[in-house]
């Protein structure tokens, strides 16, 4: 969970925002002996956002061999672990020297800060709330633990901060390997008789290859190594490739179980069609099915050289995807020959292309520029009456670009809208045709 610290000077009501974030769950307080009254912790859920706060108990300049200097330096260790700090001050009583004392030594970490200005119930806190914008962080949040008043306005200085830290845990998780370094993972799907083993033999017979066969990820598959105008391409090649089985054999098979372990495997997919057969319902299923599972997907149409009535067959070819596929617009699709060789370097280029976009990260601030551009030229509608709040766009994950929408009442947010957002993510921040993943974050209730 994230974690949040609070700390202030003695007396500032701090363990009273302790009891009331922590709330009925205070049976789960951490009471060890000897840390009591140093440091207490309970999971807080405050309106469904949930983290872990700690009470912190002094910040005294005592020397670190007396109990209030042993306290402080708990204190301190407690501030820098946590995502985000809330200082309290006492706004009836302003700004004094000690709170003055612990801003300075909050600036000078590393820990996001927010302005607590508790007991400000009622009229007689609001000079100390004015005073307190001079201590240097962001806009002090009037509250009054006691009475429970500003919890709305909490929420909101921390909604940004929780949610920053539950994405960098899952971050963490993630082994974002430079997409460069490794072979291009490339996959040839396509429905029987497309040209597949066809295309394979002649990628093999005209490129270098840089290592034989090797057993690859499924009992039915290997990997082949080769290289490109040197860069290395692992290519893996399915039974389906392989096996040259009778023609009634393959005409029954729907090479299910290839497009599986194609998928699993691959970085970019290849869907290859029969330029004399055109696209067919089962090449939409395929193509589906690879940007379900969030790989970027290239389509060759093969035969070219044989081709009837060519521009009429591309476009017939383009429409039918556009209006087949409504998740991607816009997929590459490059005519080919495996017979001649003609457009099998223009094939692979585009499968590197590919994934260079597939692998792509924009920076928080970049995203949110355009977000903000986004929102204001065609703003969220207003179901009800209620205007949905779309407050910030974060990329969680790359391989497929992956993003997270932070927003009040984003789950009413219509299909058209969030289609809206991808469509423009992938045209203006580069991410060209590969799938794209938005979710959408509201805090429960
Ligand atoms: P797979 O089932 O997808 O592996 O298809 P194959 O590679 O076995 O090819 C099926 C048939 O199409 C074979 O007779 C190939 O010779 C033919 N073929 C494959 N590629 C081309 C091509 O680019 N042009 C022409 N004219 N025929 C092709």
């Amino acid at each position: 969970l994230p974690t949040v610290a609070i700390v202030g000077r003695p007396n500032v009501g701090k363990s009273t925002l302790f009891n009331r974030l922590v709330g009925k769950k205070l049976a789960l307080v951490d009471d060890r002996p000897g840390v009591t009254r140093d440091r207490r912790e309970g999971d807080a859920t405050l309106i469904g956002l949930e983290f872990r706060v700690i009470d912190t108990a002094g910040f005294e300049t005592d020397d670190p061999q007396t109990l209030p200097g042993r306290m402080r330096a708990q204190t301190e260790a407690a501030v820098i672990q946590a995502d985000v700090a809330l200082f309290l001050i006492d706004s009836r009583a302003g700004v004094t020297p000690l709170d003055e004392e612990i801003a300075q030594w909050l600036r000078n970490g590393d820990t996001p800060v927010i302005v607590l200005a508790n007991k400000a119930e009622g009229r007689a806190g609001e000079s100390g709330v004015i005073e307190a914008f001079a201590l240097g962080f962001a806009e002090p949040v009037p509250f009054s633990a006691e009475h429970g008043e500003g919890l709305a306005d909490l929420f909101d200085a921390l909604l940004p901060h929780i949610e920053a830290a539950t994405i960098e845990e899952d971050e963490d998780e993630f082994d974002e390997a430079d997409p460069e370094a490794g072979p291009l993972k490339l996959a040839i799907v396509g429905r029987p008789n497309a040209g597949k083993s066809t295309l394979v033999n002649k990628f093999l017979n005209e490129e270098r290859m840089i290592t034989g066969p090797e057993a690859g990820i499924t009992r039915d598959s290997i990997s082949i190594d080769w290289e490109h105008k040197g860069r290395a391409v692992r290519l893996i090649d399915t039974a389906g490739l392989r096996r040259k089985a009778k023609v009634e054999d393959k005409l029954e098979r729907l090479s299910a179980a290839d497009t599986r372990h194609a998928i699993d495997f691959a970085e970019v997919v290849v869907l290859l069609l029969d330029a004399t057969r055109g696209l067919e319902a089962q090449d939409l299923r395929i193509a589906d099915q690879v940007l379900q599972e969030g790989r970027a997907l290239i389509i060759a149409l093969n035969k070219w050289d044989v081709a009837d009535n060519p521009p009429a067959l591309f476009q017939g070819v383009r429409t039918a995807l556009d209006e087949g596929l409504a998740q991607v617009k816009g997929l590459p699709v490059l005519t080919v020959s495996a017979f001649t060789g003609r457009g099998l370097d223009q094939l692979i280029e585009a499968a590197f292309e590919t994934r260079a976009a597939w692998s792509k990260r924009v920076t928080t601030g970049q995203l949110n520029r355009w977000f903000e551009k986004a929102v204001e030229l065609n703003p969220p509608p207003a179901p009800g009456g209620k205007r949905i709040k779309l407050r910030y766009l974060t990329q969680a994950r790359v391989r497929p670009p992956s993003f997270v929408l932070f927003g009040t009442r984003v789950d009413q947010l219509p299909e058209s809208y969030r289609r809206y957002l991808v469509n423009g993510i992938r045209r203006d921040l580069g991410f060209g045709a590969v799938p794209v993943r938005l979710t959408l974050r509201a805090p429960k209730n």
